[in-house]
Formats: structure tokens, sequence, C-alpha cells
């Protein structure tokens, strides 16, 4: 294994993901990206709360060896570039990640340092839990009715990124090609897009959350699209997912006609009921029908809107966190940016990369140090000591500074 710049650590081992299965050493190496703007800080605040649960949760037998690994301002300072080779190879090696925010440039034809890891990682699925921490400000009378996990899609559709500004050759040779070939007349002043979604891509992902949820014992599983108006990409998601599971799972899979024909309305013990809501109206569903939803499977784009819009029931971006999982790599993230107005202020709420750090807890299989760090955070929620951006939406809140509330955070470990 060799780098331009950096030197693994000596210590530790290779996490090797192969599929569903994940062999992981007593010692693993995490290589981390410290992100841009609030980044190095909530970053920072993870690493320490992580370490220090799992020396105590294992009382040494276990523990995290950390590897910086650059992305965005401090890989341009380091290699005059955003995302080095240096990087990815590390993240193929040691095959995770924990990653801060980092800064997309609007416009300017520069590809999202984001998209550009999750495509050169194949990380396929983007993966968020969403549920509610007591304590945290949320606009709905039942927060707690959330608990879903929403797969997103994430190498095709939208995010293929093939679209052609208005004017330039390849959209005026696509105007003539759609014209002369196929009799299709559009606008000449349009910008032009493709979206692209395949059988292998939807099945890869529907398999993922199918495993998943009965891996977890959950008995929903959604696939939402918009076939309606999109028959031969959204609509073919929907028919492509319930090949998947006819195919793969014909015996724990019960759609919504087969649960009024066979079995009289009622799932038998045991199975995953199957179906398939229409985007917007699952957006509705999501606040109306909150409690009848435990997996979601998206194409890109809906995706995206939907897994906000779920978020946003709980209290938002300072808790909503995320996995990028691919068959062979992960990256474990918050869904918040960079928030540039906070950069070095040290009052970023670090919640959101925490609860990144205990997806991958729970990934490696290290359950006790997991559910260590996530009962420590409800506790502090809790109690009201949190940073800013949830003690202006409580009463009688203490306020802290991002390190700070790691600190409290480790004050409420509990192991049992
Ligand atoms: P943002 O950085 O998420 O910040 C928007 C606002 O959300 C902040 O001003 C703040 O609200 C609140 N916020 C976000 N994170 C917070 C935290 N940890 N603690 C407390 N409050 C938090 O969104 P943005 O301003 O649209 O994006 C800034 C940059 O980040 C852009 O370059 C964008 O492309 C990038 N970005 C990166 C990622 C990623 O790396 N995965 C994701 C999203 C955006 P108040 O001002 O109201 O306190």
């Amino acid at each position: 294994m060799s780098f331009a710049k950096l030197s693994p650590p000596k210590e530790g081992g290779r996490i090797r993901i192969l599929g569903d299965r994940w062999e992981v050493p007593s010692h693993p190496v995490i290589p981390w990206i410290a992100g841009d703007g609030i980044g190095p800080e909530v970053t920072q605040a993870t690493r320490t709360v992580l370490t220090e649960a799992v020396a105590r949760a294992y009382a040494g037998k276990r523990g995290l060896v950390w590897f910086e690994v650059y992305a965005g301002d401090r890989a341009k300072e380091k290699y005059g570039e955003l995302l080095p080779p240096d990087t990815l190879q590390a993240i193929r090696e040691f095959g995770v990640a924990l990653k801060g925010p980092l800064t997309t440039p609007v416009g300017g034809g520069v590809r999202s340092l984001n998209v550009a890891l999750r495509q050169e990682l194949d990380l396929y699925a983007n993966v968020r839990p969403v549920s509610w921490i007591p304590g945290v400000p949320s606009p709905m009378v039942h927060p707690e009715n959330m608990n879903m996990v929403l797969f997103r899609e994430a190498t095709e559709d939208v995010y293929a990124g093939l679209e052609w500004p208005r004017g330039s050759t390849e959209a005026l040779k696509l105007l003539r090609f759609l014209r002369e070939e196929l009799q299709v007349s559009i606008r000449e002043d349009s910008g032009l897009g493709l979206k692209p979604i395949s059988e292998f891509c939807t099945k890869r992902l529907v398999r993922r959350a199918i495993k998943f949820a009965l891996a977890k014992g959950l008995t929903r599983v959604t696939l939402v699209h918009k076939g309606n108006i999109m028959k031969y990409t959204e609509g073919a998601f929907r028919d492509w997912g319930y090949e998947l599971a006819r195919a793969e799972f014909p015996e724990v899979t019960v759609t919504e006609g087969e649960l009024e024909t066979k079995h009289g309305g009622t799932l038998p013990p045991g199975k995953i009921l199957l179906n398939d809501r229409i985007a917007d109206n699952m957006l509705q569903q999501m606040l109306t029908r909150t409690k009848d939803y435990q997996v979601l499977a998206l194409p890109n784009l809906n995706g995206d809107y939907l897994s906000d819009a779920a978020s946003g029931q709980v209290g938002g971006l300072g808790v909503t966190y995320g996995g990028n999982l691919g068959d062979n790599a992960a990256i474990f993230e918050p869904v918040h940016g960079t928030a540039p107005k906070y950069a070095g202020k040290n009052k970023a709420n670090p919640t959101a990369e925490l609860l990144s750090g205990v997806m991958l807890l729970d990934h490696l299989g290290w359950g006790e140090a997991a559910v260590g760090v996530r009962n420590a955070i409800r506790a502090a929620i809790g109690s009201k000591t949190v940073t800013y951006d949830l003690a202006r939406q409580m009463s009688g809140a203490t306020e802290v500074g991002t390190q700070e509330f790691a600190r409290v955070v480790i004050e409420r470990f509990s192991f049992s």
C-alpha cells in the first residue's frame, strides 16, 4: 500500500466489507476527513466521544485507530486539489471513513465532493435513519411517531450529473437527434438533463432495504416513486423493486394485494409488507400516517426531498445523519453542511456527526459502545444541556459549546 502524501498508522487493522459481511479487527484503522467550515470542530468532538466510548465499553480490548485523510480545503492546502487520489485509496484500503461536511461551490462546473466520493467508491445506498430524540424541538405534535430508515439511491437518476446548458454544442446535438431520430420537439432554448434509472442499481438498493428490514425485525418496506408520470424510470423502479422481492424474498414479503387476498388483512408474523407510494402522496403520508412506515427505498431525487422532510419532523439539521454504503466501502457523515458563519467559534452542534459515528459503531458490530453513546446523547439533550441551535428553542436550557457538549455526552455514558 503506497500513498503520495499519507502515512497510515503502524498499528491497527483493515476492515473488510464484503457486501453485508463486515470483518472487523479489534483495533480497526478509521480514516477521517475533517471537513470544511464547522467540520473540523464537530469531527474533533465526534472522535473524542467515540474513542472514549470504545475504550470504556471494551476496557481497552477494542479501540479505534484514527487516520486523517484529506478532502476540501485541507486537501487543497496539502495537495493542491480538493479530492486527492490518496483519500480514495485510503478509504478503499481501510473500508470506511468518518467525514465532516465539505463545501460545494454553487455552479461554475465544480463537481460536488460528496457526490464524487459516493460515485468513485460506488457508495450506492445513502441510508438515513430518522427518529426523534426526546427534548429536541420539533414542529410536530407527535415527533415520537417518526421511526423511519430511508434508503436513497446514490449513483444514478439526477446524481448521474448528465446535463447540458442551453445552447451548448451537446444540448444542440441532442435536440437535433431527438427531433430527427425520435420526432420529439423541444424548445431550442432549453437546458437538457438525463435521468437514468437502471434495473441493476434499483435492485441492489431494494435488496439492501429488504435485508435491513429483515435483520432489524421490521415489517414494512415502501417503494417511493413518481411512476405515474415517469413510467420508465420511476415506474420501473417500483416494478423492479417488486420483481426483486418476488425473485429473492418470496417467502418473507407480502404485497398489499396479497395481504387482503391471502392473509385476511393481517400480516403474518415474520413477514414484511412490501408496498409502494407515489412520492407526493408519501410526503403527506409521512405527516399524517407517520407510524405506518418503517423502511423506505427511493430513487435519488425523491430520496433527497423525502429524507430532508422526514428529518424536519424530528428537529432538522443539527441532529440528522446518515451512512453512504456500498458493497466494499462506507462513509458516515452528518447531513448538515459547513455552516460557515459558525466556523471556528466552537458553537456548532456535533450531535449529527456524533450519531453518524454511532451508526459506524453499529456497523462494526460494536453495539455496546453504540448504545452507550446514543443513550448519553439522549441524556444530555434531555437535561437541556445543549448547543446554541437547540438552546434557542428550549426554555431553561444551559448553552454549551461544541467541545463542551462532547464532554457532557462523555459524562453521561452508560453501558449497561
Ligand atoms: P448548512 O451548512 O447545513 O447550514 C445551514 C444552517 O443550518 C446553519 O446556518 C445553521 O442554522 C444550521 N446548522 C447546520 N449545521 C449545524 C450544526 N451542526 N449545528 C447547529 N446549526 C447547524 O447549509 P448551507 O448553508 O446551505 O451550506 C453550506 C455549505 O455546506 C455549502 O457549501 C454546501 O454545499 C455544503 N454542504 C455540504 C454537505 C456535506 O458535506 N454533506 C451537506 C450540505 C451542505 P442557523 O444559522 O439558523 O443557526
